[in-house]
């Protein structure tokens, strides 16, 4: 017996890539994902790790479903007055991002994102069976307010995505851009803010007390430095997460991850204290860029968008064969390099300048 047959809009999709972990490669410089380079550590590991054996002492029982704790300790890091009633949290804010299409998007709905973008905003509109418009960036990789009124004029979304700081090209959002979309009412407006504990903007959450239809996406997985435990959590009005709890599965969040993601909120100093470092290198990074030749975005995040001038995916490729992970995201000639530690961020740029300056190499000369 063959098969069953795939569902048929789901036929082309292709799934999310990263590198698999059995992969052959043991890199040297982890700079593809925008995790954190810094493990957990000191008083900080150890209060993770008495949270890890509390919630173990209990794993004969499901977990808490109302999750009030950790909503309210999201809130109280959110700040902008928001409360533990407008906290969603989920297993990673991609999950969480489901579960918003799941309820907002769906067959005969359309969802507009500003590419290049954060690719699972479209991965999960296929996912859901959501219907996927793209509208263009400008060569600044911004996204004017004419530009978005425009498209939002064109496809007449149910949902609207817009990063800020945006993956993968690190540019802030304009505020007047958001601004007009807000103001379009388009339905459902997702602001990702994956980022936004790198960026000098800071989080919009402030908004939400005025926009029934924003809906704000945070993670841990990036500035916390927890992308391993899987949190992340929406901020909104209480009425619109309130349909979240018909597509979540029962106990979608485990007792070890809820216990964790605790106790590294109560040590959220430690996490984000290494944010003036990380931003320090990103600033050490792209003059080195620049200095070789290579244009670079302006970046208000923990990675840099750059152009190698050349076939990204065949330096992509080189840099991976090297021990050197980055991201090729398919724009055609640029490629995306997390901050790591200093030492990752060394062994990018010497790994770099040899494959540009291997005889015949189209990079620009060093
Ligand atoms: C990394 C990232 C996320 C976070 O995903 P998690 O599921 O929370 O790990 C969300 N949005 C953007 C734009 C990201 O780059």
């Amino acid at each position: 017996m063959p098969p069953p047959p795939v569902r048929d809009d789901l036929r082309t999709t292709r799934p999310y890539v990263t590198v698999p972990f059995s992969s052959p490669i043991r890199p040297l410089a982890h700079l593809n994902n925008n995790e954190s380079p810094h493990p957990p550590s000191g008083r900080h590991l150890a209060a993770l790790r008495a949270a890890a054996a509390r919630a173990l002492a209990t794993a004969n029982r499901y977990p808490d479903t109302g999750l009030l704790a950790l909503r309210t300790a999201l809130a109280e890091y959110t700040g902008h007055g928001v409360r533990a009633d407008m906290v969603w949290p989920g297993n990673g804010s991609n999950e969480t991002l489901l579960h918003l299409l799941q309820v907002y998007g769906g067959p005969g709905r359309t969802a507009l994102g500003f590419g290049p973008t954060y690719s699972m905003h479209r991965q999960i509109a296929a996912i859901t069976g959501t219907r996927w418009a793209q509208a263009d960036r400008g060569p600044d990789f911004g996204v004017s307010p004419a530009a978005a009124g425009a498209a939002i004029d064109r496809h007449r979304p149910d949902v609207v995505f817009l990063c800020a700081p945006n993956n993968p090209t690190g540019t802030p959002l304009d505020p007047a851009t958001l601004d007009v979309v807000l103001g379009a009412e388009p339905g459902l407006v997702v602001l990702d803010e994956a980022y936004v504990e790198f960026s000098a903007a800071g989080s919009r959450a402030d908004l939400l007390a005025r926009h029934q239809g924003l809906v704000i996406a945070r993670t841990m997985s990036k500035a916390f430095g927890i992308a391993g435990i899987r949190v992340g959590f929406l901020v909104a009005s209480p009425d619109l997460l309130a349909p979240l709890r018909v597509v979540a599965l029962p106990y979608h969040l485990s007792t070890l991850t809820v216990s964790v993601a605790l106790a590294a909120l109560e040590h959220a100093g430690e996490s984000l204290a290494h944010v003036p470092g990380i931003l320090a290198e990103r600033e050490r990074l792209r003059g080195a860029l620049a200095d070789a030749g290579h244009a670079v975005a302006p970046s208000d995040t923990n990675f840099l968008f750059f152009d190698t001038n050349t076939d990204s995916a065949a330096v992509a490729a080189e840099l991976a064969g090297r021990g050197v992970l980055v991201r090729d995201l398919g724009h055609a000639g640029w490629l995306r390099v997390s901050v790591g530690s200093p030492e990752e961020n060394d062994v990018f740029l010497k790994v770099l300048t040899e494959i540009c300056t291997i005889g015949g190499s189209p990079c620009p000369s060093v």
